[in-house]
């Protein structure tokens, strides 16, 4: 039986139905929602999408999306170019950065080892990694995976992949500490954090 949809509309919902978090469902109300607002409305959309996609590139140092290539944080001579923070994701980056208490360089790895969804170590950026720490400007890797099973896991395939780098003098290897956070309290945690902040513990009295 033929689709009683326009050809062009039911175009436009299969596309819109390969965003994430979008089924048929919403795909159809967007698409017509789309075609109910003013024209130049919809349009804007379709041109930022496509404005986008042609000006942002992955920058050659750090692999964030960027119009301009270092971006503007691995061109800022201002910030600290011996620490590199190792993440997951721009998104990633961006709270980093909107925190204001890291002043480092940044490498974004644009996935996380997944074997249940069959991410593997080859989506990770790991050679554009090492490439970056040839030389020997990076004198800690820091990593800003999430303190998860996806993000230990990916944490691993970074520690791997800094020890296979050539170096006259290693670079130091450290992790974002995890366990309790400010402004929670002991007695709602869970186990697997009140565990990980008696292993991220640190002195704060030093004994002669
Ligand atoms: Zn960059």
């Amino acid at each position: 039986m033929a689709s009683k949809t326009p050809e062009s509309l039911d175009a436009l919902m299969s596309q819109l139905e390969k965003l994430p978090g979008i089924g048929p469902r919403s795909a159809g109300r967007l698409a017509h929602h789309l075609l109910r607002v003013p024209a130049s409305e919809a349009i804007a959309l379709a041109d930022a999408i496509r404005t986008v996609r042609e000006r942002i590139r992955p920058c050659s140092q750090c692999r964030a999306p960027s119009e301009s290539d270092p971006c503007a944080i691995c061109s800022d001579e201002t910030r600290d170019r011996s620490v590199l923070l190792v993440v997951e994701t721009p998104r990633d980056l961006n709270a980093v950065e909107a925190a204001g208490s890291y002043g480092g360089l940044y490498f974004v790895l644009g996935a996380r080892l997944s074997p249940l969804e069959g991410v593997d170590a080859r989506a990770l950026e790991l050679g554009s990694l090492a490439t970056r720490l040839a030389g020997d400007e990076v004198r800690e890797v820091c990593i800003g995976t999430n303190p998860d099973l996806e993000g230990d896991g990916t944490a691993l395939a970074i520690i791997d992949a800094v020890a296979g780098v050539p170096r006259a003098e290693p670079a130091r290897v450290t992790r974002l500490a995890r366990g309790l956070p400010t402004g929670g309290q002991i007695e709602y945690q869970n186990a697997s954090v009140i565990a990980d902040a008696f292993e991220g513990r640190r002195s704060v009295l030093d004994t002669p």
